[in-house]
């Protein structure tokens, strides 16, 4: 396991030496003591970064592209390795790391491997005689800050199209989730990588976070977490008129019609919400049923949720594992307290699992609650595996529910009706929309929101116009222009 800085292609401490716990949220033992960067090391990683930027941005877009694609081999070729150190460090179970995150990772990485050379700039149909151009440029150097949940994706989220774009980099993982960002570092210096065009920094974001929010240096932040840190950070970078890129919480409605296939609808509904014990910002964490078949799905879906496989996440036979942090489970378990509180009633779940095998960890049973829509644990976010229930008689009703949270990243609806599907997608506020399917992502296929869900998009070309400025040149190739001032 890499334990250091990553700066200037080569591993280093922290210039005060100062370390962070890495804790297995399984058990809560040492996973590793990494080293923590702060604002100084954050500046060096700067630093690095702007070195490296003159360089990169003159290779080849093709080469650029190349060591992406190098990069997603590299990804492969370790994925067992990637995939346990997720699972390690986050508590996200073994069969989805080695499924879908490390694969994920992989693809992203060479997608825009491949949109390296393909992304380009256009020529202007202006006034006769002038040739106007106009070039997609990269940025400079980008600070990109990611959360705990996905933290090995997040890595090919951000890097991938800011680097096939032409930037360098200056990232910093979430604290309690370091490790696999620093075995991409591992790979990228393997593949061969130039010094500095990727700087990794793991840290707090009260230090190493702020001041690559504050960096004069830094041409734009993108950041991924909580809401309550998105605002700091956009206010942050005011003073440097930093662009912004913020991918923040969301409230995932899960429309379900009295006309869905039932069954597929439960399952999609638990991928939805249990994937990776509900830590994700788009979960399907409200679910707005059909008040004609609430009783027949809840039934399905409470045996469901009642017979998932909770456990060591290095099991590969786990389904959820536990959450990332005790911190972060207890705060989901007040959840579950104030839903009782404010009259909803537990339909399965609500606590931490009694198993003693698990008590020493960081696991919270699935669990679902029926409660009015207006109640505080429908409307914040969760970020655990919580569901919330609410029925409907009318479809206009449904889309009242769904829409009247601030968040508007990710939803979905289960209809057979076709006019429906698209009537209801196109009315729900929200950057994504899943028909008959939940929570899907693709590297070509942009993610974001709106609201209080952020504002920019990661992946696809959306991602590439998120790292380049669009120049406009104009050439006179043969315009007859009058002279403003003839005398000259
Ligand atoms: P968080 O906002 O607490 O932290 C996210 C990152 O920001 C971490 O790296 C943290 O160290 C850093 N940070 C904290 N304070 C900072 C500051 N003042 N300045 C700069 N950086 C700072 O979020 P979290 O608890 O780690 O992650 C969970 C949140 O992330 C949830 O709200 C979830 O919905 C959101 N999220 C959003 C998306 C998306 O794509 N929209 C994806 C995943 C997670």
């Amino acid at each position: 396991m890499q334990t250091q800085l990553f700066i200037g292609g080569e591993f280093v401490d922290a210039e005060d030496g100062g370390r962070l716990e890495v804790l297995d949220p399984h058990d809560c033992s040492l996973l590793a003591n990494v080293a923590e960067a702060k604002a100084t090391d954050v500046d060096r990683a700067v630093e690095a970064a702007r070195e490296a930027s003159p360089a990169w941005q003159r290779m080849a877009a093709a080469d650029r592209g190349r060591l992406l694609l190098r990069l997603a081999d590299a990804i492969e070729a370790d994925a067992e390795n990637l995939a346990l150190l997720e699972t390690r460090d986050t508590g996200h179970p073994l069969r989805d790391t080695r499924n879908l995150d490390v694969p994920r990772t992989a693809a992203t990485f060479r997608y825009f491997g491949g949109m390296a050379d393909k992304f380009q700039g256009s020529v202007v149909p202006v006034e006769p005689g002038f040739l106007d151009y106009v070039t997609p440029e990269p940025l400079g150097v980008v600070g990109q800050i990611v959360p705990w949940n996905f933290p090995v994706m997040f890595c090919s989220w951000k890097m991938a199209p800011a680097l096939a774009a032409g930037n360098t980099i200056v990232l910093k993982p979430a604290e309690i989730t370091p490790m696999s960002a620093l075995r991409i570092g591992e790979l990228m210096a393997e593949v061969g990588f130039p010094a500095g065009v990727v700087n990794i920094v793991p840290g707090y974001g009260h230090s190493a976070g702020q001041r690559i929010v504050e960096h004069p240096d830094i041409a734009k932040v993108s950041f991924t977490g909580s809401t309550t840190v998105g605002k700091k950070v956009a206010q942050g970078a005011a003073e440097t008129l930093k662009q912004v890129h913020l991918e923040l919480g969301g409230k995932g409605a899960n429309i379900v019609f009295s006309d869905a296939n039932i069954p597929a609808a439960v399952g999609g509904t638990a991928f939805g919400i249990f994937h990776n014990q509900g830590q994700a910002c788009i979960a399907a964490s409200r679910l707005i049923i059909h008040e004609a078949i609430a009783e027949e799905f809840l039934e399905r879906f409470v045996t469901l949720a009642q017979s998932i496989k909770v456990g060591d996440p290095k099991d590969p036979a786990t389904e959820m594992g536990p959450l990332t942090s005790t911190l972060h489970r207890d705060r989901v378990l007040t959840y579950v307290d104030k839903a009782r509180h404010d009259g909803g009633t537990v339909l399965t779940g609500g606590q931490a699992p009694t198993d003693p095998g698990l008590a020493q960890g960081c696991y919270v049973e699935p669990t679902v609650v029926a409660i009015s829509p207006d109640a505080e644990v429908a409307c914040e976010e969760v970020f655990g595996p919580f569901m919330t229930v609410h029925t409907f008689s009318t479809d206009d009703e449904a889309l009242a529910i769904a829409n009247a949270v601030d968040y508007g990243l990710g939803g979905g609806l289960w209809t057979t009706n076709l006019s429906r599907a698209h009537r209801v997608a196109r009315e729900l506020r929200a950057g994504m929309v899943w028909i008959n399917s939940y929570k899907r992502v693709n590297p070509g296929s942009p993610f974001g929101g709106v609201g209080s869900s952020g504002y920019g998009r990661e992946m696809g070309f959306e991602a590439m116009r998120e790292y380049t400025d669009p120049k406009a040149i104009w050439v006179n190739v043969d315009a007859q222009i009058p002279p403003f001032y003839p005398r000259g």
